[in-house]
């Protein structure tokens, strides 16, 4: 591997804290980042398509990506679909100096943690003041059934207790104050890639 010039940023925080707001926001005012797609076994919400957020592939395609080493990390979220990040696109953009961008749940961000370059990675984790903001937010995303909403919950708390330990920043998410929280965490990437 050449080396690698560029900085990772990785976007850690429960469902419905606001990382893909936060990283849409940070996408339209700096397009010069690199934004890589993940894979994912979950089917695409109405709206979605393929290859814009997600690459939507079948278990058993996920299950060949992993074996092929394809991906940095993979994980099954919310006990439920397998998430990972595509290795070959980051370290790409890395070796010719980029900064990287790139959402992940805890365990995603563990692993990272454990096997990337300290000198290359950055872990943001976005929080918020109450649990109550969290179901409310998770809410308004459209109907998911009981059971959903309880398992993203749980996973929650599991974060949160990781969030502040393992990550290098913390950025509150406050409910209507996306604008703040983005710009907390352009100002982190300023100051790192100086
Ligand atoms: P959603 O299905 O709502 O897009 O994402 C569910 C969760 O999966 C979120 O917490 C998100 O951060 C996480 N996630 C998205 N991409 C990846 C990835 O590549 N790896 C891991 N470990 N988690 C991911």
């Amino acid at each position: 591997m050449k080396k690698l010039k560029g900085k990772l940023f990785l976007i850690v925080g429960p469902s419905g804290v606001g990382k893909g707001t936060v990283i849409a926001l940070l996408k339209e005012r700096h397009p010069e980042f690199d934004y890589p797609i993940s894979a994912t076994t979950r089917e695409p919400r109405l709206g979605e398509k393929d290859g814009v957020v997600y690459h939507f592939v079948t278990k058993k395609k996920f299950e060949q990506m992993i074996k092929k080493e394809d991906l940095l990390e993979y994980a099954i979220v919310h006990n439920k679909e397998y998430y990972g990040t595509i290795k070959e696109p980051i370290i790409k953009a890395l070796e010719k100096g980029k900064t990287v961008i790139r959402e992940v749940d805890m365990q995603g961000c563990e692993s990272i943690l454990k096997v990337f370059p300290k000198e290359n990675l950055v872990s943001i984790f976005l929080t918020v003041p109450n649990k109550q903001d969290l179901i409310d937010r998770i809410l308004k995303r459209g109907k998911l059934p009981e059971e959903e909403i309880k398992r993203r919950m749980q996973s929650a708390e599991k974060e949160f207790a990781k969030g502040g330990k393992i990550c290098d920043y913390q950025v509150p998410s406050l409910t209507g104050k996306v604008a703040q929280c983005v710009n907390e965490v352009e100002r982190i990437i300023q100051k790192e890639t100086e």
